[in-house]
């Protein structure tokens, strides 16, 4: 039986799934030094607002039912979607993170001995963890039956992606130089040969 508490606690779970997916990663990543970071005002507050929008108003939603003039009828098969969108995003998500290995990190850093990832998920496209972030954030919509709490995610994922990804490209070109220009040549950023 699809009801709105059953999709909430889905949506829960899958952000549950997320972080255990993501904490053994950050850990080892943790422990490999970085040459050069652009965290700072901007990247905190692009963070801050994907985690505001994935974590925090759906909480509020599932806490107090805010802002219930927005809450829209469940429709299942939606929601069923939803759960599709959601496996999907969380796969994608596991597989980024083993492709790219001790490379990995939560803001835009290189890494000592950073080593270009053109294997796995990352033959297909340059951006896979973006591309799991907006399936997450496409479940998020589908599953929770309120229109503010759906969005919020997909706008909090949206403004990471615009704001980031001509940086990342261009610290990536910096670099790698000629070698990442011919990768993104032959790559898509989100979708396999589309985007
Ligand atoms: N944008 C990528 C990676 C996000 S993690 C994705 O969506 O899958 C962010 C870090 O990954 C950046 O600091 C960058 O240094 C590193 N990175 C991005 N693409 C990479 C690649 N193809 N190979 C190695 N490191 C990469």
């Amino acid at each position: 039986m699809i009801t709105s508490t059953v999709c909430v606690i889905i949506w829960f779970a899958g952000l549950v799934a997320w972080y255990v997916i993501r904490y053994p990663f950050e850990r080892r990543a943790k422990k490999v030094g970085v040459t050069k970071s652009l965290f700072g005002w901007r990247e905190s507050g692009l963070l801050s607002l994907a985690f505001l929008g994935l974590w925090i108003v759906p909480a509020i939603y599932a806490l107090t039912g805010f802002p219930a003039a927005l809450d829209r009828p469940l429709i299942p098969a939606i929601a069923v979607l939803g759960v599709v969108s959601l496996c999907g995003g969380l796969f994608l998500f596991y597989r980024s993170h083993a492709d790219l290995g001790r490379n990995w990190s939560i803001s835009l850093e290189i890494r000592n001995e950073h080593r270009l990832v053109t294997t796995g998920i990352y033959r297909l496209i340059r951006h896979p963890m973006y591309s799991s972030f907006f399936l997450l954030a496409v479940a998020q919509l589908m599953l929770l039956p309120n229109w503010f709490a759906g969005a919020t995610g997909l706008i909090g994922v949206g403004l990471l992606y615009a704001f980031r990804i001509r940086q990342e490209e261009r610290m990536m070109i910096e670099r790698f130089g000629a070698e990442y220009g011919d990768y993104m040549a032959h790559t898509a950023r989100l979708i396999p040969w589309l985007v």
